[in-house]
């Protein structure tokens, strides 16, 4: 089997785009952070655990002085309810009268960001921003901004940089999209 195919769990996915290519569309979005956020003394949220490798390689890019942390969405149920609630944990840093930059891996129908947006509403952040280096716009429901986003794909299931299928493919440096 060559490089271009590989097999995560039970499903196959075929290379879809070059680290190059992302690579470049980081170093894009990362100019447009350095021109608009200079002065704003942002703090970065990486949303764990996908948008590891993408923060790490946008953080390196960025040359103004700025901050980021760590949050992730934990789903727990409720004892009133058997509904599952998803709430961001792990701030460690004030958000109030802050100027918030949201780092994701993919938005896919736009209901995570939601959840995270209304979250940073309720902690009173003066500015939130959105910068995501997947979108799948044929999915995307949300009627709120996507400030910075990197590159747009089509409606299918990918691993790679960061993204796993149940645990496992976030090594790659590469994007692959699954075999049907
Ligand atoms: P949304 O709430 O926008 O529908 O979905 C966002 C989340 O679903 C992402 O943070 C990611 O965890 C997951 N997701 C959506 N599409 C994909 C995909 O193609 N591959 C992987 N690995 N995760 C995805």
């Amino acid at each position: 089997m060559n490089d271009s195919v590989i097999k995560v769990h039970d499903k196959y996915f075929k290379k879809s785009i070059l680290f190059e290519e992302i690579d470049k569309a980081i170093q894009d979005i990362a100019d447009r952070l350095n021109e608009e956020l200079e002065y704003k003394n942002p703090l970065f949220l990486s949303v764990l655990n996908g948008a590891f490798m993408f923060s790490s390689e946008l953080f390196k890019k960025l040359n103004f002085p700025c901050e980021i942390s760590f949050v992730k969405l934990a789903s727990y149920s409720g004892t009133s309810s058997t509904e599952t609630v998803r709430q961001l944990i792990g701030f460690d840093e004030d958000i109030k009268g802050r100027t918030v930059v949201i780092i994701e891996d993919i938005v896919d129908t736009g209901l995570t960001m939601e959840r995270i947006l209304e979250q940073l509403r309720i902690m009173k952040a003066a500015d939130v921003k959105i910068a995501t280096l997947l979108l799948k716009p044929e999915a995307f429901k949300g009627s709120y901004a996507l400030d910075y986003v990197g590159i747009e794909i089509p409606n299918d299931f990918i691993v790679g940089f960061g993204l796993d299928y149940n645990k496992r493919g976030r090594n790659y440096k590469d994007i692959y999209k699954v075999v049907e």
